[in-house]
């Protein structure tokens, strides 16, 4: 079969601009097929809406010192900078009361993560359990400080594995104040990206792979397919032969969460904190036992803006009440913070909601306790040249820009070693 390409990337997000990037360095024919009108994903800084970037999905360069989009971003030229330790706690004037807990459940979070470890190695099974079953309500914060980390992986306390959590890399937090979507768009620059363009279906051939897209047909010797796991459960594209079993499963136990964004913009100083401000404050399971709140990011890198972040069941009722719950939530609470002049000084707001994008259907992709083994099955090829890679396949970067983009060099080495035989494969 004479194929178009030498290979076909789906997607033009972290993960398929990386394996784009690592395949086109070798001097291959490829193409990356993106649905969506622009590249990034789930990365994509916006200046339209308020004048000043707002990260409409990923913001933080979590672990910078294991951040694969850190030195990209300093070689660029942007403005990377720390994090500022400056995190505040509404209604405590000293809150270590509330950090003594979250380092207290990150403590218990370890020590049964090593205890599952240690059981499975014995036994062979894993006993993973929630972030739900380990808690322990000791105060008024404990709720709150066990929030953090169910806030971080887009899950209520009782869909959060510990296993996984567990595996998440820690470190320090960067910024980057051109936005994180603005550094992922620059590194698509020079690329081949035909936007646009929804693959519908990608079928195997003897000796090849024909990908169907609204706007025609094309093949490659090999697929690297980088869609969300939201998109490939629902069959938005349809594979031939059809995707096995196991990957059905693994679908069911890591699934993408809810984490969304409101951003509101004030006049100059309404919010008397420093820049990049972290603002906590009290939270209360409900009936359910979700929290019904969030945390906010204030004057993001200096500017007007401040973002409220929420997740998890909250997050998903906010974006099915439409795009106003999230901006009112985060004004009310903000006007008890800050007073009336919060209101009085309000500019705009814009609201995310990620579930609702045809083309990601979440935000990122966590696994349900005992799930987490299920990773590895997302990132393995289908056959010898369809192969998957995404920020759900990564081991321990998972639901990051940088899982996403480690991942995308990964498949594309793999097929660059196992299926068109090259070695000493460079990457960027
Ligand atoms: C609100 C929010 C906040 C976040 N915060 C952070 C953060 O602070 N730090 C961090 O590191 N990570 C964060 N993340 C997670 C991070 O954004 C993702 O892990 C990462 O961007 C995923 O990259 P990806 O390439 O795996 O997937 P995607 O970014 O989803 O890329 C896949 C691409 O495939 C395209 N596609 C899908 N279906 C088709 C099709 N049929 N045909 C063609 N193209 C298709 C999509 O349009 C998309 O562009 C956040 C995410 C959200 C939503």
């Amino acid at each position: 079969m004479t194929t178009d390409y030498d290979v076909i990337v789906v997607g033009a997000g972290a993960a398929g601009l990386a394996a784009t990037q690592t395949l086109v360095s070798v001097g291959l024919s490829v193409i990356c097929i993106e649905a969506s009108d622009r590249v990034g994903g789930r990365t994509h800084t916006d200046t339209s809406i308020f004048g000043v970037p707002f990260d409409m999905g990923a913001h933080w360069l979590h672990a910078e010192h294991a951040n694969a989009l850190k030195a990209p971003g300093l070689n660029l030229g942007l403005d990377l900078y720390p994090a500022p330790d400056n995190g505040m706690t509404s209604g405590l004037e000293d809150d270590a009361v509330l950090w003594d807990e979250v380092d207290e459940i990150q403590a218990a979070v370890t020590k049964a993560a090593q205890v599952d470890r240690e059981a499975e190695e014995h036994s062979g099974n894993s006993t993973d359990r929630s972030l739900a079953d380990i808690f322990v309500d000791k105060g008024p914060w404990s709720f709150t400080a066990a929030m953090t980390f169910a806030l971080s992986l887009a899950r209520d306390l009782p869909d959060t594995s510990l296993r996984d959590l567990d595996a998440w890399e820690g470190g320090d937090d960067w910024f980057c104040r051109e936005g994180f979507g603005h550094l992922i768009a620059r590194t698509a620059t020079g690329l081949p990206i035909k936007l646009s363009t929804p693959v519908t279906d990608i079928k195997a051939k003897p000796d090849g792979i024909q990908v169907t897209t609204t706007n025609g047909k094309t093949s490659a010797q090999a697929v690297i397919v980088t869609a969300s796991v939201g998109v490939l459960a629902e069959d938005v594209i349809r594979f031939d032969p059809p995707l096995d079993a196991e990957r059905r499963s693994a679908f069911e136990l890591i699934t993408m969460g809810d984490y969304n964004h409101a951003g509101l913009v004030f006049q100059p100083g309404t919010l008397s904190v420093p820049s990049d401000t972290w603002l906590t404050y009290h939270l209360e399971p409900d009936s359910h036992g979700v929290a019904r709140g969030g945390g906010f990011l204030c004057n993001v890198s200096g500017t007007g803006l401040t973002s409220f972040e929420s997740s998890g069941s909250f997050s998903r009722d906010l974006q099915e009440m439409g795009p106003d719950s999230a901006i009112e939530h985060a004004l009310e609470t903000l006007t008890g913070f800050f007073g009336t002049s919060v209101k009085q000084n309000f500019i705009k707001g814009h609201a995310t909601a990620w579930r609702k994008e045809p083309y990601v259907r979440g935000s990122y992709a966590g696994a349900n306790p005992g799930g987490y083994t299920a990773r590895t099955v997302l990132g393995c090829p289908h056959t010898e040249r369809i192969h998957f890679a995404g920020e759900a396949s990564h081991q321990s970067q998972q639901c990051s820009v940088s899982g996403a983009h480690l991942e995308g060099i990964r498949a594309a080495r793999n097929v660059l070693t196992g299926h068109f035989k090259f070695s000493g494969v460079r990457t960027h």
